[in-house]
């Protein structure tokens, strides 16, 4: 089923010069970008994004890490988008991901693991919408 996700370039990636190796990766594998932008977020908009794992011990610094920096968030569009992303992305800590997953090659840490993605239907229509409006949708 043709399906939508949210992936995220997160700042670790941005400022180490990977946001054309991962765009790259995500044509290579045929997802159809649907919306795209660069965002800095502040520290509350990353603990609204984030809010699910607002009781984790690593709440405090996830959400610091990702208001570090400029992200780049893509609007993904694919067969199986989901579950397709995040087997590209690879385990959360880059230690345990797969050759061949961009984790493993660009990830730094379990919390500067380069990319993000939705991990169920439900998820990926908050994040969506928490990044792009409806016109921005339809692009
Ligand atoms: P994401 O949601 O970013 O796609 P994920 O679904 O693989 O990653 P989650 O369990 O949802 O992983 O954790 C969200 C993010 O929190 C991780 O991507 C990582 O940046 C950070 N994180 C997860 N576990 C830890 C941990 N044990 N220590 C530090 N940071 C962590
Ligand atoms: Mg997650």
């Amino acid at each position: 089923m043709v399906e939508q996700t949210l992936g995220i370039i997160k700042p670790d990636a941005v400022a180490a010069g990977h946001i054309g190796d991962i765009i790259a990766r995500i044509e290579a594998e045929r997802f159809t970008i649907r919306a795209m932008k660069m965002v800095h977020l502040t520290k509350s908009q990353a603990e609204g994004f984030y809010h699910v794992h607002r009781e984790k011990p690593f709440f405090e610094s996830l959400t610091t890490f990702m208001s570090s920096g400029p992200c780049v968030v893509l609007l993904l569009e694919r067969e199986s988008a989901i579950s397709h992303w995040r087997e590209v992305m690879g385990a959360t800590d880059p230690a345990q991901a797969a050759e061949g997953t961009i984790r493993r090659a660009l990830g730094s840490s379990i919390e500067r693991n380069a990319v993000h993605g939705s991990d169920a239907p439900e998820t990926a229509a908050f994040e969506i919408g928490y990044f792009f409006n409806a016109l921005e949708r339809a692009g």
